[in-house]
């Protein structure tokens, strides 16, 4: 059995002050313990949540890491290890944003999946089509050769206790959702990838959904068989839509 997984990325969002009663708000939220909660603020933001939320169910990650592991001249980006430091115990590779508006390669992400893994840090790898791929039929196909750049280069027990997101670019801040059986489509093929490599790490990865998720229809798509929980972008900055998020899950 899988355990649910909800994860806010909370984007390039927040000052000191808002951060502070984000999370005053959450702190009063009654959250399910039986899904693992996980919060991406930015990564200014990463030390204060991470005091903030010392002692409660809620774990901290970063929305991105450099690619390469270590220390050193590498101007303006974070390491895994000082992300660890910092006390994430998760980080984002392969949002869609980083890989389109930021020009990330397959062959980047992978390198970025690859330090988190090596430092422990637990990676949540991002993939999912544009609309025009949607609309020339080529989902399975763009999905497919995100997740095997990763596969192919690490191997199969690389995503043993990985988690997976299928967030559709269309979908992402666009208020369009999919429906639960346009995800529920990918996320079988997700894991029937995955299988075909080993069954035992496909029935244990988590997959979750991102785009445009909110209470209203969290509980459809966390419905679905191959829907372990969701990545939530816009609702994770509402502490109480966030919370019925999780308690949907
Ligand atoms: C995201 O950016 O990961 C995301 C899912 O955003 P939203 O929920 O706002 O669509």
């Amino acid at each position: 059995m899988r355990r649910q997984l909800v994860a806010g990325n909370w984007k390039m969002n927040g000052t000191r002050a808002s951060v502070a009663e984000l999370i005053r708000s959450l702190r009063e939220q009654a959250l399910p313990a039986s899904v693992e909660i996980v919060v991406l603020p930015g990564a200014l933001h990463i030390g204060q949540v991470v005091e903030s939320l010392s002692g409660t169910q809620l774990s901290v990650g970063a929305q991105d890491c450099a690619s390469e592991a270590g220390f050193g001249a590498l101007t303006g980006e974070e390491s895994v290890e000082q992300l660890q430091d910092a006390g994430c115990e998760w980080v984002l590779v392969g949002h869609s944003e980083r890989r389109l508006i930021l020009g990330e390669s397959d062959e980047v992400v992978r390198r970025k999946f690859a330090a988190a893994k090596a430092c422990g840090l637990k990676p949540i790898l991002c993939v999912g089509e544009t609309l025009e791929q949607r609309e020339a039929g080529q989902t399975l196909e763009v999905v497919g050769r995100q997740l095997e750049s990763v596969v192919s280069a690490l191997g199969i027990s690389a995503l043993a206790d990985a988690v997976v997101a299928y967030e559709p670019v269309w979908a992402i801040g666009s208020g369009l959702t999919a429906t639960p059986q346009q995800a529920q489509e990918v996320h079988a093929a997700i894991r029937a990838q995955l299988a075909r490599e080993s069954a035992e790490v496909a029935e244990g990865v988590r997959i979750l959904y991102g785009g445009s998720v909110k209470a209203a229809n969290a509980a459809e798509l966390f419905g679905m068989a191959d829907i372990d929980g969701g990545l939530i972008g816009g609702a994770s900055l509402k502490a109480d839509e966030f919370g019925a998020i999780c308690r949907a899950a």
